[in-house]
């Protein structure tokens, strides 16, 4: 053929496509929604949209589930109490390779695509960091044609809403499903039956071995719903299997007979409740009975499920190993470790050891925290109502596990103390960690300093006794979502010098290198930030109402709210640019806006007093007409998947400024290094890998490392003596202490100073203090040269190649997993002659 003709070819071939999506929307608009143009409301358009896009993954889906199916690889099942998806159809329409064509059949209708994708609900299942690298991990496994699936839970409310009323945080109930969720499909088919309470009773078979029948159980039904996960340019589809709790039809009879029938409904909603709502905090975990049922009720359907899809193929569980691996995001599913042992022993009969070798064998263990009082532990007198079997079954493991460490270590009463699966105190708990680390072959930390923490002290005695176990997987996120869906200027531009490898193949952004030296490029890199901030601008300007001056430096702290992540350092340094212009009007200060976004988990008082002062500042900086447009400070509502995506794109700084050896990772400073934004950071978590790999003078680094901080805490830290020494920290601190920021309750923020000056200041904000206020000197004065500001932006996005998740998955499914890619072919043939029959 020649160009011509090829041409013509490729024409009509879109315009084909576009025939199919105008058909394939407007029919489902009216036949799935039963809508017309006229009465179509803009939610509307939206799920017509989804299901014409849903239409065009179902084959690939269906041909990938298929060739799963017919050569049974060893596949990945992903466990995850949380998954911070986002919206789905800008990332679908992404990955399929056709948002230019939806674009176009929508303009052709008059439609805004934009204006139709902004429509989308947030599926906010997910508080943070944790839940969105399970996201990230199921976009890189589809496009990398990992055999996977991810497991969780489909919560009917999400992470709540954040309203700001009056400067504080108001939670609001997330409804996500209240107009229908077109991404998902139930399967009323996959229905497992999850016991809870009851009792355990021991009886003898034929040749005196005990057998033990847990019964008299309430037992609650879980239902899955399905969402497809498309990859990148491929015709992998994965899977999301989130499950719902349903009453059993034997409990509505019994309960109904008995003639009571509002009662009959009320135990119904109980039992119904189980996946109700997702638990809203973040590193600190909630003893509460609902959250372990949750647990359990995440582990037990998801066992089922895997062993029934094993066995479909093999009689023999001792291949289990060889075809399932289990990957436990943190310890919130490791019940899953003692229900396997509970099936394989009760169920299918096999001998302890056997069950024991194929369990171990079986799961991974991925830690995600080092502060010691976000470990989770749950009273003995749970399991001993609620899962009485498994309480038993723990015992046996710790017993065995005691002698090995008895054997091993003879006399060390200590490390039996600290080993132990359970903590001996006042009430008696069993460790999830432990049990984690027990029941699993491998375990890893989320960045090498983390790990080596973990090695070092929090999992010492475990490292020394099974030292090949523990490795590190050093977080990443996707560039899918997190560049190509969300800063389009920045990706067209990247596209147009290095072309398009970089979407499945992040370290090709090294070839950006080199044109630091090329003006034009530089000019066009400084205009797409230009206008991502004049977009953001606009955002503040609608949801904030304050005017920000683009010029500024939009310098961004987005993350949960936690003592940690040192907010209060931030603030600090706003209040001491405050104070110099309050002191000498006339001084000639780098402009800056502040912008804060994050949640609190509601019940954290500080936390919640930390966003409360952040806002007091806003409004006492914002306000001031000595300040100009020098200095802003904005907090940004509810943050979350959606919003983050418009902040990456506009943000010049990224405070990245925990106390070292507190964030296990992060992967928001990744985010930002991608877009192109500098990072002032501490050698905490994945900064100092982002420092190794983007270069010590492209990044601002400031305060104490972790051996530092670990050191001062030793010697005895004394705050009191920092405040003393340094005038304008000791002024920052008497202004909030005084009542300067709330001028109408005095005492407000009092028990803010109160932490950092009379209770010791756990996280050394005090000590940091005089080392980020210089640092930031240093970035200020940089941003005067915004051609340099901009080529070290340039070297930062050209230097995070490592940070994608693909390279993470790729580690895990080399080093843990031992799983391979599949590629799948589309199945045409039969499906065309199925349709013929
Ligand atoms: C990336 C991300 C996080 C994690 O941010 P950190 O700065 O690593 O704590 C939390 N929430 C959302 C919505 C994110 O996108």
């Amino acid at each position: 053929m020649n160009d011509e003709l090829l041409n013509a070819t490729a024409e009509s071939a879109e315009l084909d496509m576009m025939m199919l999506i105008i058909k394939s929307f407007l029919e489902h608009l009216e036949y799935t929604l039963g809508k017309d143009k006229y009465s179509a409301t803009r939610h509307d358009l939206f799920n017509a949209l989804a299901y014409a896009v849903r239409d065009r993954m179902v084959e690939r889906w269906l041909d990938t589930q298929q060739a799963y199916y017919n050569d049974d690889p060893k596949r990945v099942y992903y466990l995850s109490m949380e998954f911070l998806m986002g919206r789905t159809l800008e990332n679908s329409l992404v990955n399929l390779g056709l948002l230019d064509n939806f674009r176009e059949a929508m303009n052709s209708l008059g439609y805004d695509l934009d204006d139709i994708m902004n429509q989308e609900q947030d599926a906010g299942l997910g508080n943070g960091g944790l839940g969105r690298l399970a996201a990230c991990f199921l976009d890189s496994m589809a496009t990398m044609g990992i055999p996977a699936y991810g497991y969780g839970i489909r919560y009917e409310y999400g992470i709540f809403r954040q309203n700001i009323v009056d400067g504080a945080q108001v939670e609001i109930p997330d409804n996500w499903l209240r107009y229908r969720n077109p991404w998902e499909m139930d399967r009323q088919e996959h229905l497992h039956v999850i016991k809870f309470n009851g009792r355990v009773v021991e009886r003898k078979d034929g040749e005196a071995n005990s057998i033990f029948d847990w019964i008299d159980t309430d037992d609650v039904m879980a239902m899955a719903y399905d969402t497809p996960i498309p990859g990148y340019g491929t015709n992998t589809v994965n899977t999301m299997r989130l499950w719902t709790a349903k009453s059993t039809r034997e409990f509505d009879l019994t309960f109904f007979n008995e003639g009571n029938y509002i009662r009959a409904v009320e135990k119904k909603m109980m039992t119904e409740n189980i996946s109700k709502v997702l638990y809203p905090a973040d590193h600190v975990p909630e003893g509460k009975e609902l959250r372990f049922k949750q647990e359990y009720f995440l582990a037990s359907a998801t066992l089922h499920d895997v062993i029934y899809r094993f066995r479909k193929m093999h009689d023999d569980l001792r291949l289990l190993p060889d075809k399932v691996a289990i990957q436990l995001n943190d310890t919130h599913p490791a019940l899953a470790i003692p229900e396997m042992m509970r099936l394989l022993l009760d169920h299918f009969r096999l001998d302890w050891q056997t069950a024991w070798d194929i369990t171990t064998r079986t799961f991974a263990y991925t830690n995600h925290t080092i502060l010691p009082e976000a470990l989770e532990k749950w009273p003995i007198w749970f399991f001993e109502q609620i899962l009485p079997r498994h309480l038993q079954l723990i015992y046996e493991i710790n017993d065995r596990f005691l002698a090995e460490v008895r054997s091993r270590f003879p006399g060390d009463i200590g490390k039996l103390e600290r080993m132990s699966l359970i903590e001996e105190h006042w009430e008696r708990k069993v460790r999830m960690a432990n049990l984690a680390i027990v029941g699993s072959h491998s375990v890893n930390g989320v960045a090498a300093l983390h790990t080596e923490i973990l090695k070092e002290s929090v999992f010492r005695d475990f490292y020394e006794m099974y030292p090949e176990r523990f490795n590190n997987k050093t977080n990443g996120i996707t560039q899918r979502r997190w560049l190509k869906g969300a800063n389009p200027g920045q990706a067209a531009l990247i596209g147009k010098a290095i072309g398009e490898g970089w979407v499945t193949d992040l370290y090709q952004l090294q070839q950006l290198r080199p044109l630091i030296d090329d003006p034009a490029f530089v000019a066009e890199w400084r205009e797409v930030k230009r206008q991502n901030k004049q977009r953001l601008a606009e955002y503040i300007r609608k949801h904030n109402c304050i005017e920000v001056n683009i010029d500024s430096m939009f310098d961004c702290q987005v993350k949960r709210i936690h003592e940690y992540k040192r907010q209060l350092l931030n603030i600090l340094h706003v209040i001491t640019l405050y104070n110099r212009i309050k002191e000498n009007p006339a001084v000639d200060q780098v402009p800056r806006t502040i912008i804060f976004s994050g949640k609190a988990a509601p019940a954290y008082y500080l936390a919640k007093l930390i966003v409360r002062l952040i806002n007091a500042v806003g409004e006492t900086v914002n306000g001031d007409p000595a300040v100009g447009d020098r200095l802003k400070v904005v907090f940004l509502a509810n943050y979350g998947v959606s919003l983050a995506e418009k902040i990456f794109p506009a943000a010049d700084l990224s405070e990245q400024i925990s106390t070292a050896g507190t964030e296990a990772s992060g992967t928001g400073n990744m985010k930002f290094a991608l877009n192109g934004a500098l990072t002032i950071g501490t050698l905490d978590g994945a900064n100092i890998e982002i420092m190794e790999e983007v270069g010590r003078e492209n990044i601002f680094i400031f305060g104490m490392n972790a051996g530092e901080v670990e050191e001062l805490r030793r010697k005895g830290y004394v705050p009191r003596d920092y405040y003393n020494r340094n005038a304008e920290l000791k002024k920052g601190l008497n202004m909030i202490a005084e009542g300067t920021f709330s001028p109408t309750n005095r005492e407000l923020f009092r028990p803010i100073v109160d932490t950092l000056l009379n209770q010791g200041d756990y996280y050394m904000l005090l000590a940091d203090y005089a080392s980020y206020i210089a640092c930031q000197e240093e970035v200020s004065a940089l941003y005067l040269n915004q051609d340099e500001w901009a080529r070290r932006a340039i070297l930062n996005c050209a230097g995070i190649g490592k940070f994608s998740s693909d390279r993470t998955i790729a580690d895990y499914a080399r080093e843990i997993w031992g799983v391979e890619r599949m590629e799948i072919h589309p199945v045409l043939e039969y499906r065309q002659s199925a349709a013929a029959e």
